[in-house]
C-alpha cells in the first residue's frame, strides 16, 4: 500500500490528501528553518544536561518529605542552565501552568503591593487569581491592587500608558507571551527584551514576570534571555514534551524563586521537601524531547494556517508570518465550522478517537464551548487539541501535535469533516 492509500484507508479523500500534498510542498523552506530551531534548541537542552551530569540515579523515585531528592535538585540545575537563569523551581506539586503564575505573583507581592500587566488583559484563569473577578483567596483579597495597560491596537506595547500607570505601590510587571484566547499578535521574545528595558529604565528594582505559556523553544532565546526576572510556563504544554504527567516550572533571579518555593511548601521549607513519586524521568525525557515536539506542533500550526487561509478563512498567524508561540486560530464564521473542524481534530486523536465532541455549557465561560482532546495526558495542550467557543466570530484554536505525521493527519482529518459537510469547496481544494 502507498502513502495514499495508507491515508484512504484512514478516511482521507483523494482531494483532500492531494490538496494537503500540494501545502506541504510549498511549505519545505518554512519547515527547513522550524527544523533548524529544534536543532539549536536540542543542542541547548543537551548540553544544560550534560553541564549538570544527568544520570540514571537522578530517575530514582522519592517519597514522603522528598529530602535530598537529588533528581529534583539537578532537574531544577538543567532548567536554570537551559534557560540561563539563576534558580528554578520544577515541581509535579505545582499542578498547572495557572498554578505556577500565581505562585510566581503571589510569591513575591505583599500586602500594599501593586501588579502592572502591561500586555492587556492576562489570560482568563489568572483574572481570579488577581481579583479582576472577585475570587477566594485572590491577591486582592490580600490587598494588592492591579493595573493593566492595554496594547497599542497593533499589538505593541503602549510605553507612555506604561509610564504613566506606574507609581510608588508598583512592585510586579506582568508580561505575556502568547495571546490566550485574544485576538493580538503573540509576542517574541525580542519585544518582550524591549519591554523590559523600558520598565528598568523607569524603576530598575521592579520584577518582571513574563507568562511564557506555549512559548518554549519556539525562537532561540527565552524570556530569561533578554531581562526577565521570572518566566513561568506549564509542563503540559511545550516543555514537558509530551511526557510530563503534570508540573509547572518557575525559572529567573535565585530570591524571586526562592521566595516561590516558599510560597510553593511552607515558610521556612521552601525547596527542601517534595517528594518526586517517580515521575522524574518523564520530566527529564520530556524536556529533552521538547524542542523537537515543539518543532512538530509549530509545523502543525504553520500548516493549518496554510490549508484554510488558502480555502478563504481568516486566520491568525497568518500562513506567512514568523511564528513565537504553537497556537492557530482559525475563523469560521459559522458554528458548523467550528464544530466540523473539532470533529475532526478528535478523529485523528490516539486516545478516545471514537467519541464525537458536542458544544456544552462550560464553567467560567460565557458561550458554549466545544472542544476536541484525544490525550494520553488530560488536558495536555502540546498533545494535538482544539476549542472553540460557540459565538461569533466562530473561531477555533488550535495547537499541539506530538509529531508532525500526527498534527499533519489531525489537519487533514479536520478539513475531511468539513468538506463532507459541504463547508469547503471541493473545487478550491483543486486550485
Ligand atoms: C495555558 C495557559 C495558562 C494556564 O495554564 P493551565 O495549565 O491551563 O492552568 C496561562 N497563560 C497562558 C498564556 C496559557 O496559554
Amino acid at each position: 500500500m502507498n502513502l495514499e492509500e495508507m491515508y484512504r484507508n484512514m478516511g482521507i479523500s483523494r482531494e483532500v490528501w492531494a490538496y494537503g500534498q500540494k501545502i506541504e510542498e510549498e511549505l519545505r523552506e518554512r519547515f527547513a528553518a522550524i527544523d533548524e530551531m529544534a536543532e539549536y534548541n536540542q543542542l541547548k537542552v543537551l548540553g544544560a544536561m550534560q553541564a549538570c551530569r544527568v544520570s540514571d540515579i537522578h530517575f530514582a523515585a522519592t517519597s514522603g518529605y522528598g529530602y535530598n531528592d537529588l533528581g529534583r535538585d539537578t532537574l531544577e540545575e538543567v532548567y536554570a542552565a537551559a534557560f540561563h537563569a539563576e534558580s528554578a523551581l520544577v515541581r509535579p506539586q505545582i499542578t498547572c501552568g495557572t498554578h505556577a503564575l500565581a505562585i510566581a505573583l503571589a510569591a513575591n507581592l505583599r500586602p500594599g503591593d501593586e501588579l502592572l500587566a502591561v500586555s492587556g488583559k492576562p489570560y482568563d484563569t489568572l483574572e481570579e487569581v488577581i481579583g479582576i473577578r472577585p475570587s477566594k483567596g485572590s491577591l486582592a483579597e490580600y490587598g494588592i491592587t492591579y493595573r493593566q495597560v492595554d496594547l497599542l491596537p497593533d499589538s505593541s506595547f503602549d510605553l507612555e500608558g506604561i509610564r504613566a500607570a506606574v507609581n510608588e505601590r508598583t512592585r510586579m510587571i506582568h508580561i505575556q507571551r502568547s495571546k490566550g484566547y485574544q485576538t493580538r499578535k503573540t509576542l517574541s521574545v525580542e519585544e518582550i527584551g524591549q519591554v523590559i528595558a523600558f520598565v528598568k529604565s523607569i524603576r530598575p528594582d521592579l520584577i518582571c514576570m513574563v507568562d511564557n505559556c506555549y512559548g518554549e523553544f519556539v525562537e532561540r532565546l527565552e524570556p530569561t534571555d533578554v531581562g526577565a526576572d521570572l518566566c513561568v510556563g506549564s509542563l503540559i504544554k511545550n516543555p514537558g514534551g509530551g511526557l510530563a504527567p503534570i508540573g509547572g516550572y518557575i525559572v529567573g533571579k535565585e530570591d524571586y524563586v526562592e521566595n516561590c518555593a516558599y510560597r510553593l511548601t511552607s515558610p521556612g521549607l521552601g525547596k527542601e521537601v517534595g517528594a518526586t513519586l517517580g515521575v522524574m524521568q518523564s520530566f527529564y525525557q520530556g524536556f529533552f524531547l521538547s524542542p523537537t515536539v515543539t518543532a512538530g506542533a509549530l509545523k502543525g500550526a504553520v500548516f493549518a494556517a496554510n490549508v484554510y487561509e488558502r480555502l478563504g478563512f481568516s486566520v491568525l498567524p497568518d500562513g506567512s508570518e514568523s511564528r513565537h508561540d504553537i497556537i492557530q486560530s482559525i475563523t469560521f464564521g459559522t458554528p458548523e465550522g467550528v464544530i466540523e473542524f473539532c470533529k475532526g481534530i478528535q478523529a485523528a486523536a490516539p486516545v478516545d478517537s471514537y467519541v464525537e465532541p458536542e458544544p456544552w455549557a462550560m464553567p467560567g465561560y460565557d458561550s458554549d464551548v466545544i472542544m476536541a482532546a484525544g490525550a494520553f495526558v488530560q488536558g495536555s495542550s502540546i498533545e494535538l487539541s482544539a476549542d472553540g467557543p460557540i459565538k461569533p466570530p466562530y473561531a477555533v484554536y488550535f495547537q499541539g501535535g506530538l509529531t508532525w505525521e500526527h498534527a499533519k493527519f489531525g489537519i487533514l482529518k479536520s478539513l475531511q469533516k468539513l468538506a463532507d459537510a459541504g463547508l469547503v469547496d471541493l473545487d478550491k481544494l483543486k486550485a
